[in-house]
């Protein structure tokens, strides 16, 4: 969206208590002609969310959703492949074979 925020502060509210955002605290996740997708932590109600802003037919649409991400987590996870079949299956076997406690595991994880 090549006037981003500028044409679309209006469209950027906190989903749960609608108040407005600063720009300056908005975190850009990804942006083309035709959608942003931002990270926005509310100062009012403490809330962060991910907002979808695109521009169709109709005009801009906006879609918020809660996330528990803050704004450093959400910039290392966003974009990043979802855990495939695979993943979950090695996971199973990984917990399936392992032998130890809770502090174990996690330092085998990592
Ligand atoms: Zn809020």
């Amino acid at each position: 969206m090549a006037h981003f925020p500028e044409n679309l502060k209006p469209l950027i509210r906190c989903p749960v208590c609608q108040k407005r955002y600063d720009p300056a605290k908005v975190v850009l996740l990804s942006e083309d002609d035709r959608k942003t997708a931002l990270h926005i932590a509310c100062e009012s109600c403490g809330i962060s969310s991910l907002v979808f802003l695109s521009l169709g037919k109709a005009g801009a649409v906006s879609f918020g959703m809660l996330t528990d991400l803050d704004r450093d987590e959400v910039r290392s996870f966003y974009g990043r492949e979802p855990i495939s079949a695979d993943d979950e299956i090695s996971a199973y076997r990984f917990f399936r074979e392992f032998r130890g406690g809770a502090s174990e595991c996690f330092r085998e994880i990592r």
